[in-house]
């Protein structure tokens, strides 16, 4: 989705619109989006800056931190991004935007990629860990099984060094 900013007359223009799973790539090793995402986007064209305000609607499938099997959440994803032409980027519009904490971008020319802006701020609101189930037991650190499936018995089969020694003088 680019917004060409030359065409929109209106100072504020809303832009809703879906994107395929396919479309959007995290290039995650954990993630990825695995139905269609909804953004409903609010673009004000300024003098110099662009706000575009909105929220993600997305469905990801994220590895379990712990066992490594997919899960899916559903996010909802409030952003708040700032456009900014390089001409317009000095170090006082950069300290004002940094000081009310903005997602800012640099961009050229008159057109703004909506896509890629939804694509980092799927990016930045990803969990930094992500269970199956709150209790997941993860994987053997010994045979790497999911203890959620099966008993490897890996714990077990730890022998008593005393019992080892005896095992080797069979
Ligand atoms: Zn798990
Ligand atoms: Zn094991």
């Amino acid at each position: 989705m680019i917004v060409d900013l030359i065409t929109i007359k209106d100072s504020q223009t809303a832009f809703n619109f879906l994107l395929q799973a396919n479309e959007i790539d995290l290039e995650s090793e954990t993630a990825k989006v695995r139905n269609t995402t909804k953004v409903e986007a609010n673009v004000k064209k300024g003098i110099a800056q662009t706000d575009v305000k909105g929220k993600i609607y997305t469905d990801l499938e994220i590895e379990c931190s712990r066992c490594l099997q997919p899960t899916e959440n559903s996010f909802e994803i409030p952003f708040s991004a700032v456009f900014v032409t390089p001409e317009n980027y000095t170090e006082a519009k950069e300290a004002e935007l940094k000081g009310e904490d903005l997602e800012v971008s640099i961009f050229e020319g008159d057109k703004i990629d909506l896509k890629e802006l939804v694509r980092e701020q799927i990016l930045l609101n990803l969990p930094i860990q992500v269970f199956c189930r709150e209790d997941c037991k993860g994987l053997c650190q010994k045979c790497g099984a999911n203890l959620n499936l099966i008993d490897c018995n890996c714990e077990e089969k730890e022998v008593d060094p005393r019992w080892a020694a005896l095992k080797n003088l069979k």
